[in-house]
């Protein structure tokens, strides 16, 4: 067998998967989802065929045509705790498959929440989180995102929730009796229950796996412009907040597609789930998905919002081949975000943007001091679990050698090379060297010009990497600078700071000071009781590392009201890391066990690891 990829059991010689039917029996009492895959492949296929599981149960493998059982194995016996196993069918003659399975109630793509963890606390709600591998835990698939698949799904799901997807909804209905469109999941009996619905949804544009995702609870929504709408729990209050923060949602896109070509994918919807939510987003294709810590009252979660609009282009359209070349996905992603936030609301927002992401990336290659192979934007990740390595190094390091190349080039050349990129690979997935090739054939010379070998394979920051220039930029590091000195911000300098003007000047101080410094900070200009969490969590971050215990309360508070990893990962890091911490670190394994219920598995995953590190 040859890999096609270091964190899939997909093997090269096989055919990949070009379309899937899902139908899916939601069991919200046992937390777990009965579901039915039929896998189409482009050509028949013989002998073997290996697909990724974790911890899914296989109930059988059939022929889709006389539903006979078709042999299968599942290796290794003890499954790998990141990777899962591989389901090995043995095909003769196919080109379609049906697997029947069960989700485990610790299935690492979903989170379940019961009713009292939701708003509204009446109905429960699941939702799903797949990059970078963990459709698996949900349906057997090659789970690669050198697999592009289109899909369609059934969710057979309970009366009075609603479901939603990253596909086009097609039909609200009432299950059909003896239609067989249960496929196998489950009896008739369960999938046309009295109080069940069956949603219909269609993928029709290729995607990789780990762009699949659902959302089903008591969803609401607002109407934001003509291909956009936002949806969250069905409660007013948090309905119209979301509105009111991403009504600039069309403006965007028109910014989007003047810059990179056409808006491919119909409708750009976006769902704000609970707190739980561990990224700030994720860019499911048609339907975003939001942290409501975005939702910050004054429209500047908007740059969340044109992060996951901007991946429409680089990310979903053009995909990296592996998560070794995430750089592709996240440095463009970071880039085109900038010129969006740039185009609406000025150079100066931008600029800033551009700082807290240069101090978030000399922050990441100080984090794998240890381990520069992650500092690299070409990465080895063979045995490698990507949840662990997760940093801003693909982002902001990506986005240095793309304004390094755009510095070189010139604007109005660089625009119309990306738009030929996206052009020629769109819903193709690639890798660094296709990108490079491309690169040096559209612009001949660059080789000579800028050390693209150093960029892509090089370790730590190139020096030709460089900080923002611009005047709010270069007065906000100055001022943190002077706290060095015990100089602290008069209030006339500070009066139309809003979160990010902040958030850079904290992130600017040094990594610990006196804890009376900090308390003094804190009395004059209450960071940590800011409704932005930005500037709240970096604000705790330097209490706890200044020692300065009078904020635990607050660090418990925020830890169990978020599960956000961006700040998970810094406060409990900061707790746990370095000595003479004995009190911390109780501290921090005691609101862990208390808050772990309310995080995703995926964000429970991350905290055990560094608890695991440091305790
Ligand atoms: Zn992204």
């Amino acid at each position: 067998m040859a890999a096609v990829d270091p964190h899939s059991f997909t093997d090269s010689t096989h055919p990949l998967t070009t379309h899937i039917s899902l139908s899916l029996y939601f069991d919200f009492p046992s937390s777990t989802i009965l579901a039915s895959t039929l896998i189409s492949l482009p050509t028949t296929h013989s002998g073997p065929f290996t697909l990724d599981t974790r911890s899914l149960s296989i109930t059988s493998v059939l022929d889709p045509t006389t539903l006979t059982p078709l042999p299968f194995t599942l290796t290794p016996p003890i499954p790998h705790p990141v990777f899962g196993q591989s389901l090995i069918i043995t095909l003769s003659n196919h080109s379609q498959v049906i697997i029947i399975s069960k989700t485990s109630a610790s299935s690492s793509a979903l989170q379940w929440l019961s009713p009292p963890q939701t708003f509204n606390q009446a109905f429960p709600f699941v939702y799903t989180q797949c990059q970078s591998i963990h459709a698996r835990s949900i349906f057997p698939c090659q789970d690669t995102p050198a697999a592009r698949i289109r899909y369609d799904a059934k969710l057979n799901i309970p009366r009075q929730l609603f479901a939603v997807m990253s596909a086009r909804h097609v039909d609200r209905r009432a299950p059909v009796v003896g239609s067989g469109e249960a496929r196998g999941a489950c009896d008739d009996s369960l999938w046309c229950g009295d109080d069940r619905v069956v949603d219909d949804f269609l993928m029709e544009q290729p995607i990789p796996p780990y762009l699949f995702a659902f959302a089903v609870g008591e969803l609401g929504f607002r109407d934001v412009g003509p291909r956009s709408r936002v949806y969250s729990e069905a409660a007013p209050a948090v309905l119209d907040a979301a509105a009111r923060e991403f009504a600039g949602t069309e403006d965007m896109i028109r910014v989007g597609e003047k810059l990179f070509g056409p808006y491919d994918w119909e409708r750009f919807d976006l769902l704000v789930l609970p707190p739980s939510f561990p990224y700030g987003g994720m860019e499911n294709p048609r339907m975003v998905f939001l942290t409501p810590t975005v939702i910050k009252g004054d429209a500047t979660g908007a740059q969340v919002v044109a992060h996951e609009l901007a991946h429409s282009w680089t990310g979903n359209l053009i995909t990296n081949k592996t998560n070794e070349h995430f750089w592709l996905n996240e440095g463009f992603t970071t880039y085109a975000e900038r010129r969006i936030v740039e185009a609406v609301q000025g150079e100066d927002r931008a600029a800033l943007n551009i700082g807290i992401g240069w101090k978030g990336l000399v922050d990441a290659v100080e984090r794998f001091k240890d381990n520069m192979e992650f500092t690299k934007l070409k990465t080895n990740q063979e045995g490698v679990d990507p949840d662990e390595i997760y940093s801003e190094i693909p982002y902001e390091k990506g986005f240095q050698f793309l304004w390094r190349i755009e510095r070189q080039i010139g604007r109005p050349a660089f625009d119309e090379f990306i738009k030929k990129y996206i052009a020629t690979f769109k819903f193709q997935s690639i890798d660094t060297d296709t990108f490079l090739n491309f690169l040096k054939a559209n612009v001949p010379g660059i080789e000579n010009q800028i050390d693209l070998k150093l960029w892509t394979e090089g370790i730590g920051i190139p020096p030709d990497a460089m900080e923002p220039v611009s005047s709010i930029y270069t007065k906000i590091v100055s001022l943190a600078n002077e706290f060095k000195l015990g100089r602290m911000p008069r209030e006339d300098e500070v009066a139309d700071w809003h979160g990010q003007e902040w958030e850079l000047y904290l992130e600017n101080l040094p990594k610990y000071v006196e804890a009376s410094q900090a308390l003094a900070l804190d009395a004059r200009y209450r960071l940590s009781e800011s409704k932005d969490y930005e500037v709240k969590v970096a604000f705790l971050q330097l209490a706890i590392a200044s020692k300065c215990r009078d904020y635990f309360g607050e660090v418990e508070k925020t830890l169990k009201e978020v599960g956000r990893m961006k700040y998970l990962r810094p406060l409990y890091t900061a707790l746990v890391q370095g000595a003479g911490k004995d009190e911390e670190k109780i501290f921090a394994k005691r609101v862990f066990s208390e808050a772990r219920d309310c995080y995703h598995p995926i964000a429970q995953g991350v905290v055990e690891t560094i608890l695991r590190k440091y305790v």
